[in-house]
């Protein structure tokens, strides 16, 4: 393991939530915290605004000569690439690096639950945690899903159960980092803008699983090729769910979820019953099934199956993720703005035979998107390009003959007019909102707004 030594640490990258609370959490414990962003001043000045006094800045530069008055350690944000000249510079000077994550599991008590894959992290991670606190366990949800989690550490007790979203960036630089319960949900294309190939993606990924041992359980999507490849080296207990096969811990048979536990197979939830809906979610609330027995075993619990499956099949879901707006002239509007991959808006058609209208694109992040065309067959009446992808799309896509919006309102007029009563309005873009919003909850709350315009009259679509 990495010895920190020393109190001379440097923060790199301060522009999101993560780095100003690593640079706070830091300095309250007597650190000489030094924060770095290639950022300006201006450009930060709401995050220096709330930055402990004693933080040193350094913004505007990122450069490797930052090193020469000497620092013990560096702690990097999830959005800063492990091969910034900076990085590289420390790593080959012997300074350790390590990810927030990591910085924050080494003061962390209690139970710990690591969620990764490319689409379902958010959902599954809030699953487990609603799944949990519903138990009356004292629990912590946190990690990529917007909530650091160094601004946890604080609230962990020997008996909480802090349940983590991880990205793939964010498990590059953990080092002893350790899930009790560790989750793999899927593999797909995703970031190929940050890796080479899909295999430096899935390794990873699958560092979740890099210190566990037999003692820990790691739960992964059976399904899965990708996933498959990396197994022989997890030392956990394994234990695999799926859509298909019957031989899984967790699968699916007539619509309903089904356990398999000491050899004896149990039907748990109808998935039917669910307020999260498509087979996606029920992949989801299968990984959530298992982890939440996983750490319940690990803590001496006693399993109340019919409970947890209750839990799960109230849990409401997330904003942006295949939310229902409600209907405007018989047509239903569906926020999926979260969905950034090929893979999501893939799971997001399942159900459609012809009768949607999607909106799709926006800032492309190096998937290949040409398989989307193929997946599109028989789901759409009609397609609208938005974003920048929109004339590589409509090349791409040239044979649904797709319409070409220059606003997300123009898009959404397209598509009622192209639908009919019966039909969906789905914005899931298959890409990142970044070329014409700042987020993607900021592009959800935009669809959402034109949605209300329209049914108040304000915007007109005729
Ligand atoms: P993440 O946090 O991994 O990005 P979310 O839970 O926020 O995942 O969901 C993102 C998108 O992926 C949504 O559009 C959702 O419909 C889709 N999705 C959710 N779970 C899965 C899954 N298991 N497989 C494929 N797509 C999924």
């Amino acid at each position: 393991m990495l010895q920190l030594k020393g109190n001379k640490a440097v923060v790199v990258g301060l522009g999101y939530r993560t780095g100003l609370a690593t640079c706070n959490f830091l300095a309250q414990r007597g650190f000489a915290v030094t924060g770095n962003d290639i950022k300006s001043l201006d450009e930060l000045g709401s995050v220096i605004e709330k930055m402990n006094p004693s933080v040193r800045i350094i913004a505007g530069m990122q450069s490797p000569d930052i090193l020469a008055e000497g620092f013990d350690f560096l702690v990097i944000s999830p959005g800063v690439p492990r091969t910034i000249p900076l990085i590289r510079e420390a790593e080959a000077r012997g300074i350790p690096v390590i990810a927030e994550i990591e910085l924050a599991y080494r003061y962390m008590k209690g139970y710990i639950v690591g969620i990764t894959g490319t689409d379902g992290k958010s959902t599954t991670t809030s699953l487990v945690g609603h799944v949990l606190s519903g138990l009356g366990i004292h629990t912590l949800v946190g990690g990529n899903i917007g909530i650091p989690l160094i601004s946890l550490v604080d609230e962990t007790g020997d008996n909480s159960v802090s349940v983590i979203e991880l990205s793939s960036f964010q498990l590059e630089t953990i080092d002893a980092f350790r899930p009790h319960a560790a989750a793999m949900l899927n593999i797909t294309p995703d970031h190929l803008d940050r890796y080479t190939n899909m295999d430096e993606y899935t390794a990873a990924k699958m560092r979740i699983a890099k210190n566990q041992t037999a003692d820990d359980a790691f739960v992964y999507y059976r399904d899965d090729a990708r996933i498959a490849r990396f197994l022989d080296s997890v030392g956990a207990k394994k234990f695999g769910f799926s859509l298909a096969d019957d031989d899984a811990d967790a699968f699916l048979r007539d619509d309903a979820i089904h356990m398999r536990w000491n050899g004896i197979v149990q039907r748990i939830l109808d998935t039917r019953a669910m307020k999260l809906v498509g087979r996606h979610n029920a992949l989801n609330a299968m990984a959530a099934m298992l982890m939440a027995c996983a750490i319940l075993r690990r803590m001496d619990i006693e399993i109340d199956e019919q409970r947890i499956a209750r839990l799960i099949a109230d849990f409401p879901g997330l904003p942006h993720r295949m939310e229902r707006l409600g209907e405007f002239e018989g047509r239903t509007f569906i926020n999926d703005s979260k969905a950034t991959t090929v893979g999501a808006v893939e799971m997001a058609l399942e159900g459609f035979r012809g009768n949607a209208v999607l909106i799709l694109g926006g800032r492309t992040k190096g998937d290949d998107y040409s398989r989307l065309a193929k997946k599109l067959e028989g789901k759409i009446r009609a397609l609208v390009l938005l974003g920048e992808s929109k004339n590589e799309f409509s090349k791409l896509f040239a044979s649904f003959s797709p319409l070409i919006a220059d606003s997300l309102e123009d898009a959404v007029r397209l598509a009622m007019q192209a639908s009919r009563p019966g039909d969906a309005i789905l914005l899931s873009p298959a890409c990142a909102s970044f070329d014409m919003f700042r987020s993607y909850e900021h592009r959800g709350e935009v669809f959402r707004s034109i949605f209300e315009g329209l049914k108040k009259g304000d915007i007109r679509w005729t």
